[in-house]
């Protein structure tokens, strides 16, 4: 008899194409152009440069930072000069402020983070403050500044840390890959956030189809003192979704509007948790990341450590180009990777995969009517009703929205995939999602010249 493992309610198997990456080594690759860097690459406040044109930079200096509490600083993941300072495209297609380094070649190593052999003896409040100087972010996409995630609002009590190595998203192995090369770092990552939170247990939720990944966490753990452990997953899609993890491992539901330390739990990555024992143990900062180059537009797919910065073009040259023209380019998997309107864009903190497909893969979506077939529902892993949703966005009834609950929606992606009218569902949640929060902005001024009145 086999033995049920955990999910959660609704959800999709799209086909995981997981094979073209899952055994190919990571592979350091050093770019040969110039490197670009966002000043947003992070949810919250974007960060201004700290440097000027002309300005010599070592690998791991910090070029941009800000201000405020939600921000992370931006680090140089080469040594060079600053070139240029100025508005650029980015990934996702927008323009941003953007430090430009010539690299040198010689990758000369800032040391402004020292090491620490024993990280038990560095105090929270120290760890929190390298975790922010070392630029950390949500590495599994979100990129939400992991000190400020580490700080929840006093009088919550953290009783759970769950480390996302699900990796759901089709086509990606960079967390499956870096689970097999760096396993002591992501252990040592956790071991790290639970000095942090004594009181919580460590569970680390992967998805049975990274079979190798679970063993060899479970070898490290079996060294440990069961404070930590493995919660090998059904293999669905969202399971690496905050709430569908929470859930899954927990039982619990995150009300609407709660955030996960609400109901106990921190939600980490798996390369967070690297670049947390990195920054704090070995003293480096977050200068690199792990990248999916895939699809079967790719010539040679591979898992590449490339410097953040990098232009994806270059990135792509180094897995021997495109096999034929592609029809899409992503930037990150199928399910909720960005359409990418230019390969001449640097990778950022968030920069999961790039995936181009060919016109025999990529999906050409030409709406028809809906059929009310009711399959968006049965997928919604968030119990909603999607084709109503997209119904009341079409209208604008944006209180509508907000009144069945739209405002909830992960942007998955699930219900665009199962329906057969091919309704660009998910893109009308993300407008409905903007419609509201358009008409939240407006509403105090309205409120504010009805007093005057
Ligand atoms: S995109 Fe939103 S509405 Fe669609 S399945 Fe995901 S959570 Fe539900
Ligand atoms: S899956 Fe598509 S066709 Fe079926 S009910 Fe939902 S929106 Fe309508």
């Amino acid at each position: 008899m086999s033995l049920k493992l955990p999910t959660f309610r609704g959800g999709i198997h799209p086909p995981d194409n997981k094979a073209m990456t899952a055994h190919k080594r990571i592979e350091a690759f050093r770019p040969a152009g110039d490197l670009v860097y966002p000043m947003s690459q992070h949810i919250g406040a974007p960060c201004a440069p700290i440097v000027k044109k002309g300005d010599k930079v070592l690998a791991g200096q910090k070029i941009a930072d800000a201000e405020a509490f939600v921000s992370a600083p931006v680090l140089s993941s080469v040594s060079g000069t600053v070139k240029e300072i100025g508005m650029r495209m980015t990934i996702s297609g927008s323009m941003d402020q953007c430090v430009v380094v010539e690299n040198d070649g010689e990758y000369s190593y800032d040391a402004t983070l020292p090491p620490h052999d024993d990280f038990k003896s560095v105090d929270p409040k120290e760890c929190l403050r390298i975790i922010r100087e070392a630029g950390i972010v949500g590495m599994g996409g979100a990129a939400f500044p992991t000190h400020v995630k580490l700080s929840p609002p006093p009088g919550k009590k953290i009783r759970w840390i769950i480390v996302n190595g699900a990796e759901c998203e089709p086509f990606l192995n960079c967390d499956n890959r870096l689970m097999l090369e760096q396993p002591e770092a992501i252990v040592g990552g956790l071991e790290i956030c639970m000095h942090l939170f004594p009181d919580a247990k460590g569970i680390i939720a992967i998805e049975n189809n990274k079979p190798d990944a679970v063993a060899c966490i479970q070898e490290r753990l079996a060294e440990r003192d069961g404070s930590m452990k493995v919660i090998p997953h059904e293999v669905k899609y969202p399971q690496g979704a905050e709430k569908m993890l929470i859930y899954t491992v927990t039982g619990q539901e995150i009300p609407p509007g709660a955030l996960p330390a609400d109901v106990g739990c921190l939600v980490i990555n798996v390369r967070t948790l690297f670049h947390i024992w990195t920054a704090i143990v070995d003293g480096v900062p977050v200068v690199d990341r792990v990248i999916s180059v895939v699809g079967d537009a790719i010539a040679t797919p591979k898992n590449i450590l490339a410097p953040l910065g990098t232009s994806v073009r270059e990135l792509i040259d180094a897995a021997e180009g495109f096999t034929e023209e592609p029809a899409k380019i992503l930037s990150g998997g199928p399910m909720m990777g960005i359409s990418m309107r230019s390969i001449d864009v640097p990778v950022m903190k968030g920069t999961s995969g790039i995936l181009a497909l060919s016109a025999r893969s990529a999906r050409h979506l030409e709406e028809s009517n809906c059929i009310r077939c009711g399959r968006c529902v049965t997928a919604c892993p968030m119990g909603l009703l999607p084709s109503s949703l997209d119904r009341v966005v079409r209208l604008r009834e944006y209180g509508e929205f907000e009144a069945l609950g739209g405002m909830n929606c992960i942007e998955c992606g699930s219900c665009t995939y199962v329906c057969p009218a091919q309704r660009h569902l998910t893109q009308t949640c993300r407008d409905g999602k903007a419609g509201v929060m358009a008409a939240r902005k407006k509403a105090p001024k309205a409120e504010g010249k009805g007093e005057k009145k």
